[in-house]
């Protein structure tokens, strides 16, 4: 099991950002940071903080400063900020390659991997629908809850992640 299974549902760092208008971007993308050559973006409502970018990238990825992501540090180049981006299990991190460099391509065979007491976490190209059949949601790293209530999250347009360690504190 990686390390990103193993702390799944573990409650770690990856606060939301303070709600300022800095990096404030469009729809439910969070956040947009840009650095040298790559452009990361922040979707909050992903985020179970399990703490993967953090341990990648400690200085990059900050939950304890605003903002929690900062591209300066000399570490921070393209290839290593992709790395760590696709660390992120949920897919609150994404990244867009400015500089030319490779962008995320989703694997066509999807892996699925369940979390003990935590979520399913699932790698490749995935499609979410609502029960009425719309799209609402494909990407190539997701998270899904597991418990009984994740059909209205999922009807709400958001995979609202953090309600696995909701419903962990509730077991
Ligand atoms: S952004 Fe991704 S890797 Fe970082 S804490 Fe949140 S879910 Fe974990």
């Amino acid at each position: 099991m990686s390390d990103e299974e193993q702390n799944a549902g573990a409650g770690a760092a990856g606060a939301p950002p303070d709600a300022d208008d800095r990096n404030r971007a469009p729809l439910d993308l969070t956040r947009e940071y840009t650095g040298r050559g790559i452009r990361v973006q922040w979707y909050t409502s992903r985020c179970i903080h399990v703490g993967e970018c953090l341990r990648a990238m400690p200085n990059v990825f900050d939950s304890r400063r605003r903002p929690w992501v900062d591209l300066s540090f000399p570490e921070a180049d393209a290839d290593a900020v992709a790395e760590a981006v696709m660390r992120c299990p949920t897919g609150a991190l994404h990244f867009e390659r400015l500089d030319g460099g490779p962008q995320e391509v989703a694997s066509s065979v999807v892996r699925a991997t369940p979390i003990p007491k935590g979520p399913l976490y699932l790698r490749g190209d995935v499609e979410i629908f609502d029960e009425a059949g719309q799209l609402i949601r494909r990407d190539a790293r997701m998270a899904i809850c597991r418990c009984e209530h994740t059909c209205a999250q999922v009807s709400g347009g958001n995979l609202a992640t953090w309600h696995d360690q909701r419903c962990q504190r509730e077991r």
